[in-house]
């Protein structure tokens, strides 16, 4: 795979666009402008990777709009060297996101086909996520926990509270709560047993599945 001029050129373009839409981050701006997103795409697709649009990828998922990808990635308000859990790896796109960031990452997918082929992809990409799970994200990975962040790329009916409790004192939980479209909500662990709550308006994504098995 190759990244060429020509992509560069175009992430330059889509950086603008996300700019005018509102993302000022410019640490999270930067990480996009690093990443080559058409790597992470539907070869058919990969033509389109540079325009601001979700698109299909495998097991009837969808690799999140860049803007979805830079808002959410805002919000996480990231420190290099922070401990983050991203739930629904899909593609792999928000995970090189959060690599190119300098933060040490674990990963869970529930759909094995995604699963195996983004882990596939990443090692041919030399990426390396601390940890990539298959499994039921809504648990969390307690194994590791806490976590400086967390980061759930499909949309929750409610939140889980398996996630709250995995968060450091300190610590970031960004979710997209709501069944046809979603409230974006961040939580703040304030003490061992307070959360500041904040939503910061309207998304649609794919839902958060339960547990298969
Ligand atoms: N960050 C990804 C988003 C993919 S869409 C990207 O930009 O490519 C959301 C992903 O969450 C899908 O891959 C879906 O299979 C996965 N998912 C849904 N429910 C899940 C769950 N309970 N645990 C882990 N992953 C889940």
């Amino acid at each position: 795979m190759n990244d060429l001029p020509k992509h560069q050129g175009q992430r330059q373009q889509l950086i603008e666009t996300l700019k005018a839409k509102g993302i000022t981050d410019t640490t999270v701006l930067e990480a996009l402008q690093q990443v080559p997103r058409h790597f992470f795409m539907d070869p058919a697709l990969a033509g389109l990777a540079y325009t601001d649009k979700a698109y299909p990828i495998a097991a009837e998922q969808t690799i999140s709009q860049p803007y979805t990808v830079a808002f959410q990635t805002a919000l996480l308000a990231l420190n290099k060297g922070d401990k983050v859990l991203e739930i629904g790896t899909g593609s792999g796109y928000q995970t090189a996101v959060l690599l190119q960031l300098g933060v040490e990452v674990y990963t869970i997918e529930r759909q094995n086909e995604l699963f195996k082929k983004t882990q596939l992809l990443f090692r041919k990409l030399g990426l390396r996520p601390k940890k990539m799970v298959f499994g039921d994200g809504a648990k969390g990975l307690p194994e590791a926990a806490p976590f400086d962040a967390i980061l759930v790329t499909a949309g929750a009916s409610e939140v889980p509270h398996a996630l709250l409790e995995q968060l450091a004192q300190g610590g970031r939980l960004v979710i997209p709560i709501g069944q046809d479209e979603q409230q974006m909500t961040r939580f703040i662990r304030t003490t061992a047993t307070s959360f500041d709550k904040k939503s910061f308006g309207t998304f649609r994504f794919v839902p958060l599945l339960a547990d298969k098995n």
